[in-house]
Parts: structure tokens; sequence; C-alpha cells
């Protein structure tokens, strides 16, 4: 009796705790272990031009250290992923295609011509204390969206981005050539969200000469600067599309250059004797706005609607 009371006993035991071995973590849904690499990310591989040496690297290498040099570490999660997919869609874009600026490598790590990368030592020093959590957070952005990409007509995107904008984001055709996916569209960042949002930027009349001058040396300036700038046009997002001084067009884009304006979202005023720009938002404004992303983010919506929005027409795949 003894012997079947004990096995009977064991047996409830094991009847009861078998649930809770067998139940998977976080509730009914089994969670990736968190060592598990990303396994599309980890076959795809590319060169990279970076301190002048080409070399060869994984997705699952290298893009965390892009989504950190170019996105804040304490973005929501989804913009967070939203940032590593545009990243991957447009590396693979790349691998694609020779780049004219070195056709040795796919992609280089200048983000005036590629993508910002960081690498450990820089982010160990920027970040400090808090390296291990915010590179946790770049893997787990990488990780939770491995292997995905945005194409449209069979292609991986030239998933372009930029830091803000000023309302409404800017059609590619203004900027660069134009494509079908790069268009204009809302984007919801105010000065509550983005520092810095609103900048200034003032010359007075023979500093403003000068640096056009430099630019455009037969340009034809009166004696009077209140004068100088004839018209401005506008483009459809609201950007300076161009603006005619001293009998010269001059396109938005390169005025943006010659005064270091951080966008070409600005207007200009003569007054008290000197040029001042008041410039919106920071970046060519093509694409995703990183800062609208991590509001979107924050309102709800998830890397994928986040994607659909900034890059219309465009299919999530992978
Ligand atoms: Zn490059």
């Amino acid at each position: 009796m003894k012997t079947i009371a004990a096995a009977a006993l064991i047996c409830l035991i094991i009847a009861l705790a078998l649930p809770l071995v067998l139940a998977p973590s976080g509730g009914g849904e089994a969670a990736p272990a968190a060592t598990e690499p990303p396994a599309a990310d980890a076959a795809t591989e590319f060169t990279v031009l970076t301190d002048g040496e080409v070399r060869t690297v994984t997705m699952a290498d290298w893009l965390p250290g892009v989504v950190a040099g170019e996105m804040p570490a304490l973005f929501e999660p989804e913009a967070l992923m939203a940032q590593a997919i545009a990243a991957r869609s447009f590396i693979l874009s790349r691998m694609r295609t020779i780049n004219a600026s070195h056709p040795e490598a796919d992609v280089c790590d200048d983000p005036n011509c590629c993508k910002a990368h960081s690498d450990e030592a820089e982010l160990r020093e920027s970040w400090g204390d808090d390296y291990d959590e915010y590179w946790a957070r770049m893997l787990s952005a990488v990780r939770d969206t491995d292997g995905q990409y945005l194409e449209y007509g069979g292609e991986p995107i030239l998933a372009a981005f930029h830091s803000s904008s000023a309302g409404m984001t800017e059609d590619s055709g203004e900027v660069w050539n134009s494509l079908p996916y790069l268009v204009s569209v809302t984007s919801p960042e105010t000065a509550g969200d983005v520092p810095d949002y609103v900048t200034t930027v003032t010359y007075g009349p023979a500093e403003f000469e000068s640096l056009l001058r430099a630019a455009y040396p037969y340009i034809s300036l009166g004696s009077d600067p209140a004068l100088w700038v004839e018209d401005t046009e506008l483009d459809g997002s609201g950007r300076v599309a161009s603006m005619r001084i001293g009998g010269q067009d001059i396109p938005g884009t390169e005025l943006r250059t010659i005064f270091s304006l951080r966008s070409t979202a600005f207007e200009l005023e003569y007054t008290g004797g000197a040029f001042t720009f008041t410039v919106t938002g920071y970046g060519h404004g093509v694409g995703m706005s990183q800062y609208g992303a991590n509001v979107m983010a924050e309102l709800g919506s998830s890397c994928a609607e986040i994607l659909a929005h900034y890059y219309p027409g465009t299919e999530l795949v992978g």
C-alpha cells in the first residue's frame, strides 16, 4: 500500500510540475534564445570600405553598428527596428550595383556616401557606462528583424533616411533622381520631439556676399543688400526649391551647402543689417524621418507601419 501511495504521490507531483516544465516562457509564445544568431543576416556577406581598407563582413556583424551610428540608442524599439530594416535594405540595394565612389567595395562608412557605422571603441566612448544596455538594444533591433528588407518592383530599395522633417518629407526628385517610393509624405515630429528643431544662422552682408561669390563668381549684387534676394520658390513639401539672388536662380540644395544650413526648409530675412536663415529640421528630408519614426512608435505604430508610411508602395519581405 505504502509503495502504491508513494508512486501515486510521485505521479501527482510530476503531473503538477509537468506544465511548468513544458510551458514556454513569455506566457505561451516561445521566445528565441537570446544567444541565437540572426540566421539570414549571418549568411549575407558584403564588402565595406572602412579606414581605407576593404573588409568582408556579414550583415549580422555590420548592421548593429550602422543602427548605432545612425539613430539615438534610446529611441523606441519599433523605431530602431525600422532603422535596421531601412539600413539593411539600403545595403542590399548597394550590393547589386557598382558604386562610382568606391567600386572596390559594396558600401562605405561615410554617412554622406553610404551609411554611418560606429565601432565598439567609438560606442564605448560615447555611451560610457550605458554601453552594454545600449548595445543590447542595437542587437535586438537587428535580431528581431533578421533578414527583413523592403523591396519595390522585386528589388531591395534605396532606403534613404534623414534626421527630422518640417511637417512633410522631401520628394527624391527635388534632391536626386525621382524614385516612386521616395515621395513626399507627412511626418509628425515637432519642436517638442526634436532637439534644435528650429535653428538660426546669421550672416552680415559682406560674409553673405563672399560665401555666395565663392560658388557664383559672376553674381551681380547691388549696393542695397535688402534687394539682393528677389524671389523664393518653394517645392511641394514647403522647402526652398530655389531662390533668385542677384539675378541668379540658385537651388535650395546649393544654398543649404553654401550657407551651412541644416536643411532646405528655411526662411531668409534681411533685418537689422544682417541676413538671418531660420531653418527647420535636419537632413535632406528624403525617405524615413528618424524623429518622425520615433514619434510614430511612441504613438503605437509598428516598424512595418512606420516603413509603409515613409516608403509608400514598398513591400516588407524576408
Ligand atoms: Zn559609400
